[in-house]
C-alpha cells in the first residue's frame, strides 16, 4: 500500500470562509511491491513496471493505490 502523509497550510483572508491559498506538503511516503507488474514493450526490449507508474487510478493493484493522511491542517489568516 502507498501511504503518502500530508501537512496542509491554507491561507485565508479576513472573514473569508475558503481558503485563497492552500500548500499541500509530503512530509513521509510509504510503499510495497507491486501485486501486479504491467509488461511494456519498446521495440524489442521488454520491462515489468509498477502498476502505478503505468495504468490510471481505478485499474492500479491495492499497493500502488495511493493512500493520503492529511497529519496536519494548519490555517492562517493573511
Ligand atoms: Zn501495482
Amino acid at each position: 500500500m502507498s501511504v503518502y502523509h500530508v501537512r496542509l497550510i491554507e491561507a485565508y483572508a479576513p472573514g473569508a470562509d475558503h481558503p485563497w491559498s492552500v500548500i499541500r506538503s509530503v512530509v513521509s511516503a510509504e510503499s510495497s511491491p507491486c501485486l501486479a507488474p504491467v509488461l511494456v514493450r519498446l521495440g524489442s526490449h521488454r520491462r515489468r513496471v509498477r502498476c502505478g507508474d503505468r495504468l490510471p487510478l481505478h485499474r492500479q493493484c491495492c499497493d500502488c493505490a495511493p493512500r493520503i493522511v492529511v497529519i496536519e491542517v494548519r490555517r492562517i489568516t493573511a
